[in-house]
């Protein structure tokens, strides 16, 4: 068996071999990062790692001693290869230039390095998620050569530092899952060509936010939760851990839909995720496998970004769960939506802006 096993550094020579070979090199740089976090991550307690650092990050986030950690492998890990123009992360205000000693090439790689690293302190699955796009044009790098829409990435993907280390990617041809594997420290290919499951009785979404969601929302949510005496006609069960990486990796093994949507909770957030890091390539990686990514309005990777750090609403995975979220979005803006009377908030609210 093992002779034909798959390595990741395999599977991304083959696959960008069209004239992509520096493509390839970035990506088996970036899985060398993730090596790295994965040891820092698994170390836990023992690696003195854990807990806040006395900063916040530009979204005025507590940085965690693992943020700022890990955001400096992915740094150091990718900055030499000659294949970059520039790197963004979450937790810099700012692009990232590539030093002046090194080779500068023509992609651009965004990143937030340890998602979900509220959980790292007690010990639920964290990951790292990452976009890569084409710079265009010979000018030096600047902010506007971020801002382009998801549809434009030339890859993307996210680990996931669970039980086991996985990374999961796509380079434009299907969503591709590499397992690590400590012995050799060679990813290996153990879920080729992952599919979500069209049809899910799965929810994940923040009940907390309840009373600060939209109607089509509030609509939705309210007939899962009806279940077999709704008019679903089928019970649903719900899942939230609070790490966007493991509730879209669930979603792409099993099936689901993830919503993070818009809400009236702070009027200056018009959603929780951010576009570049978090949301573009999950909706990449969640579309290469047949699932749908959208904000309920639009769909994420046709936005134009304004902002390197701007939030948007994600509502993510099963297709036909979207599908019927963004139908609900679409009557209750056309104000279509009169037969419909939720349970779940007052008609107060409804006429209240
Ligand atoms: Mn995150
Ligand atoms: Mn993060």
């Amino acid at each position: 068996m093992k002779s034909g096993r798959t390595t990741l550094s395999k599977f991304v020579i083959e696959n960008t071999r069209d004239q992509r070979a520096d493509l390839g090199a970035l990506l088996i740089d970036v899985a060398a990062a993730i090596k790295t976090i994965s040891g820092m991550v698994a170390k836990g307690a023992l690696g003195g790692n854990l807990g806040a650092i006395d900063s916040t990050n530009i979204q005025g986030e507590v940085q965690k001693k693992l943020d700022v950690l890990t955001n400096e492998a992915m740094l150091h890990h990718c900055e030499w290869g000659g294949q970059l123009a520039g790197m963004a992360s979450e937790e810099m205000d700012e692009p990232y230039a590539i030093p002046a000693d090194y080779p500068k090439g023509r992609y651009l790689l965004i990143f937030d390095p340890l998602d979900g690293s509220s959980n790292s302190d007690v010990n639920v699955s964290v990951g790292t998620i990452f976009s890569v796009i084409t710079k265009e044009g010979k000018d030096d790098t600047g902010m506007q050569d971020y801002l382009q829409p998801g549809q434009r990435q030339v890859a993307a993907g996210y680990a996931i530092y669970g039980p086991s280390t996985m990374l999961v990617l796509t380079v434009g041809s299907g969503t591709h899952g590499f397992t690590l594997d400590r012995d050799s420290g060679n990813f290996i290919l153990t879920h080729p060509d992952i599919r979500v499951p069209e049809e899910t009785r799965e929810f994940a979404i923040n009940t907390s936010n309840e009373r600060f969601w939209e109607p089509p929302v509030q609509r939705y949510i309210s007939e899962c939760r009806a279940g077999k005496t709704g008019i679903r006609g089928t019970d649903f069960n719900m899942r939230w851990i609070a790490s966007f990486v493991a509730e879209v990796h669930r979603i792409l093994i099993r099936g689901g839909i993830f919503m993070y949507p818009k809400d009236n909770k702070d009027p200056s957030k018009p959603g929780r995720l951010r576009l570049l890091y978090e949301a573009n390539p999950m909706a990449m990686i969640i579309e290469q496998a047949g699932g749908l990514a959208s904000t309920g309005r639009e769909r994420i990777q046709s936005i134009h970004p304004d902002q390197l750090h701007q939030r948007v609403p994600v509502i993510l995975g099963s297709r036909q769960e979207v599908e019927r979220l963004e139908k609900y979005h679409q009557e209750a803006d056309a104000g279509l939506d009169k037969s419909y009377v939720s349970p779940l908030f007052s008609s107060r609210s409804i006429f209240r802006d």
